[in-house]
């Protein structure tokens, strides 16, 4: 087994009061997440719905899950139940339905909305300006059992340090805006999800409050 309490470690240590860790597990098995939850770890990211129901069953109950892929809708009940945060909400009839399922299940779920601001096209998200025109619409707030907490994002997937950097900025600003405009009476919006193995010391200087760390902690994915 991979060594995970090393890197487990040293990221820990490192990180200022602000910024909590999201143990990215995705493809690792149970005994992993059982090694990191040992040396206190209870956060826990997951982004296939299958694998995080059968994780959640057979692993301790105080664990955080938060779900970080991209979440189709006629899945959301399988993890409404338990889920402690759907990171990557990209539409508003995806947060329409996470609040029909929080509402049957009682409880209002946490949820970040995913920005588009990496360069490559594949990946999911709002760009800047469909989320704002979303903000603006105002349908999202008669959604009672959805509590938007901030923003997630990825930068895009390079070596040029400066660009992640000038994304993950732009990323911040943009979150303060619309925290202004929008959520000035919320103190629960308060998260930027960014920052993942390759650029977290980045994200961490660039003010995210939530890092979603995979391979360095668990090593690589067996697909
Ligand atoms: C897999 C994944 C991560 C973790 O990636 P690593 O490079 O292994 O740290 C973070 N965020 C999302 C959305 C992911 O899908």
């Amino acid at each position: 087994m991979f060594d995970v309490i090393t890197p487990l470690k040293e990221i820990l240590a490192e990180l200022p009061e602000t910024v909590r860790l999201v143990a990215v597990s995705k493809y690792h098995p149970a005994e992993y997440i059982e090694a990191a939850y040992g040396a206190g770890q209870r956060i826990f990211g997951e982004s296939i719905v299958q694998e995080l129901v059968k994780k959640q069953e057979l692993l301790p109950k105080d664990i955080e899950w938060h779900f970080i892929g991209h979440l189709q809708t006629n899945k959301v009940k399988y993890i409404a139940p338990f889920v402690s945060m759907i990171h990557a909400v990209d539409s508003l009839k995806l947060l329409k339905e996470i609040n029909r399922q929080g509402e049957k299940c009682g409880r209002k779920i946490k949820c970040l909305l995913q920005l588009h601001i990496a360069r490559e096209e594949t990946k999911f998200g709002f760009s800047y300006t469909e989320l704002e025109e979303m903000l603006v619409d105002g349908e999202w707030k008669n959604l009672p059992f959805v509590e938007i907490c901030g923003i997630m994002c990825m930068a895009s997937n390079t070596d040029d340090t400066e660009a992640i950097r000038k994304e993950f900025h732009g990323a911040r600003l943009f979150f303060y805006k619309i925290k202004d405009e929008f959520f000035h009476d919320c103190p629960e919006f308060r998260e930027c999800s960014y920052g993942m193995s390759h650029d977290y010391p980045i994200a961490i200087e660039e003010g995210s409050t939530l890092i979603r760390v995979g391979s360095k902690i668990f090593g690589p994915r067996i697909y």
